[in-house]
């Protein structure tokens, strides 16, 4: 496993990046966000470790830059604030989760572990799906229309798979929360739909009247399967 981290202040960076060599990941390193996205986009990492406050280019910026090319691997923000605006818009630009600094390294390694197992593609069933002109790649984590890529982030993606993974019966707003974001603290099930909302807009021929993301009165979300 690949991890990059982004982070401008040295000591930290070589602390984490040293105990994450201990814990068996090769680590790729960036001080800047200039410099971190242009690693990400030419390295592909299997995680990136982003800091929020960043020479250049902001952690906020970086992980929307990354979501807007099509990258999808897993992102951890550092922030040092924890204000919930700043969880917020780690989150509205695509980041999975965040950690307050200063943490410990043992949550550091904890929170990778999970993020981690949740994008591991589950190794049974198609690996493409077909909704009307757009192409789901589960394997790649990416979605396409025609040869054109959809942009999509990590958790609009999550929700897809989930629908795809149970198409035909209904995934309730609880099951996306636990299953897509995994932990309880920040989202609500308003949350779920906006995701949904954006996922429409993104893949259906007509997201105001959806062919294959349906909403299931007072419950959550099915995909129409064979449509
Ligand atoms: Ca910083």
């Amino acid at each position: 496993m690949r991890v990059l981290l982004i982070e401008d202040e040295e000591p930290l960076r070589v602390v984490v990046a040293d105990s994450l060599r201990d814990e068996g990941y090769r680590v790729l390193t960036a001080a800047d966000g200039v410099h971190g996205l242009q690693t990400a986009v030419d390295q592909e990492p299997d995680l990136i470790l982003l800091d929020v406050m960043l020479p250049k280019l902001d952690g906020f910026a970086v992980c929307a830059e990354l979501r807007r090319r099509g990258q999808h691997m897993p992102v951890l923000m550092l922030t040092a604030k924890g204000l919930v605006d700043d969880r917020v818009r780690g989150l509205d630009a695509g980041a999975d989760d965040y950690l307050v600094k200063p943490f410990s390294l043992a949550e550091l390694h904890a929170r990778l572990r999970a993020l981690l197992r949740r994008s591991q593609v589950q190794g049974s069933g198609p690996s493409e799906v077909q909704l009307g002109d757009v192409t789901v790649c589960l394997a790649e984590r990416q979605c396409r229309r025609g040869k054109i890529p959809i942009a999509m982030t990590a958790k609009e993606f999550g929700v897809l798979q989930l629908l795809i993974e149970h198409a035909g019966k209904t995934v309730t707003r609880e099951q996306f929360l636990d299953l897509v974001w995994g932990y309880a603290a920040f989202p609500t099930t308003r949350t779920v739909d906006n995701h949904i909302a954006r996922i429409r807009s993104k893949i259906e021929p007509d997201p105001k009247r959806p062919a294959y993301i349906l909403t299931v009165p007072k419950s959550g979300y099915r995909l129409r399967v064979g449509a």
